[in-house]
């Protein structure tokens, strides 16, 4: 296996809201990135994302170097095929285990067989997406928080066949970037979002059922329970699509108390995912 020391490109399998900001952290930590979608719009809207981030915390005296130094070191790229050097790839595409099988039986026939694949999935089975290669020791979850550039944590999740090298590299790669870790097994949800996605269903619902307004509702979590954004402002940062595959994932495995919000449906069926197409729960300029 590759050792972090060896490290010098990283493969960025998706360029939306997780893998823009897994590339700009590689990069800003000097890796060389190449960060690949599957459409150039795509691509060039996770460089816009990327440019704004960086000038923002340009702003604040948050970085060692120009902005434009970190984003030369960022290739963006449709053709998988440009990943072939990449000495560790990092996957952030839709959560739907047939994509991401269908990446990671790419990645393992394009890369060389002693790369780490790394999947940013927030709750899909990493045993599962892993035997869709021959290196099932080297596939290990690196599961980014958003935004990736300001949230400091990172869950590592091993899969029932990852290597005990290949989860502590992953641990040593996220502490490179200037995160910090914490394990979890390869169950529904793992930590964070086994705990958080029932929370936000039932802040969905209770609105849905007009025990207060949107804002009232988010206002109470905040203000009484102490955390940062309430469950209808959390699930628009996040991304509806994104909180009602999770939701369906722990439904399926974990049963009825994991059962998606009826209006999370809803909105995802009308594109109201959030602040990603400018309204969800709220709407966002
Ligand atoms: P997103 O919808 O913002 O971006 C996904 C991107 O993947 C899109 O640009 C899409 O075009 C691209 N894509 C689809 N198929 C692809 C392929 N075969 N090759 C390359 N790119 C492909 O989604 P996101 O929020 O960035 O989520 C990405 C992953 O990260 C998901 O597995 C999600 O569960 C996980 N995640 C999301 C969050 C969050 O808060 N949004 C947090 C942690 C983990």
């Amino acid at each position: 296996m590759r050792g972090l020391s060896e490290i010098e490109t990283v493969g960025v399998v998706g360029a939306g809201t997780m893998g823009n900001g897994i590339a700009q952290v590689a990069a800003t930590a000097g890796y060389d990135v190449v960060m690949r979608d599957i459409e150039q719009e795509f691509v060039d809207d996770g460089f816009d994302a990327i440019e704004s981030s960086l000038s923002r915390l340009d702003g604040k005296d948050a970085l060692d170097e120009d902005p434009e130094g970190i984003v030369d070191r960022i290739t963006g790229t449709t053709d998988l095929d440009d990943l072939a050097d990449a000495d560790l790839v990092v996957e952030a595409a839709l959560e739907d285990m047939d994509v991401k099988r269908d990446v990671f039986a790419d990645l393992d026939s394009i890369t060389d067989d002693d790369v780490v694949l790394a999947t940013n999935t927030s709750t899909l089975s990493i045993t599962t997406i892993a035997s869709a290669t021959d290196r099932e020791d080297l596939v290990v979850g690196l599961h980014f928080m958003n935004p990736v550039p300001v949230m400091k944590g990172v869950e590592v999740v091993t899969g029932e066949k990852t290597g005990d090298d290949a989860a502590e590299f992953a641990h040593a790669f996220a502490e490179d970037l200037g995160k910090e870790t914490w394990e979890s097994d390869d169950k529904p949800g793992f930590v964070t979002n086994r705990v958080l996605m029932p929370w936000i269903n039932e802040g969905i619902r209770a609105y849905d059922e007009g025990v207060a307004t949107k804002e009232d509702m988010d206002k109470g979590m905040k203000l009484g329970t102490n955390v940062p954004m309430g469950p209808l402002e959390l699930a628009d940062h996040i991304g509806l699509d994104i909180c009602l595959d999770a939701s369906r994932t722990l439904h399926e495995e974990l049963g009825d108390r994991y059962k998606p919000a009826y209006l999370l449906k809803r909105k995802v069926d009308a594109g109201d995912l959030g602040k990603k197409t400018g309204k969800g729960f709220y709407e966002y300029e």
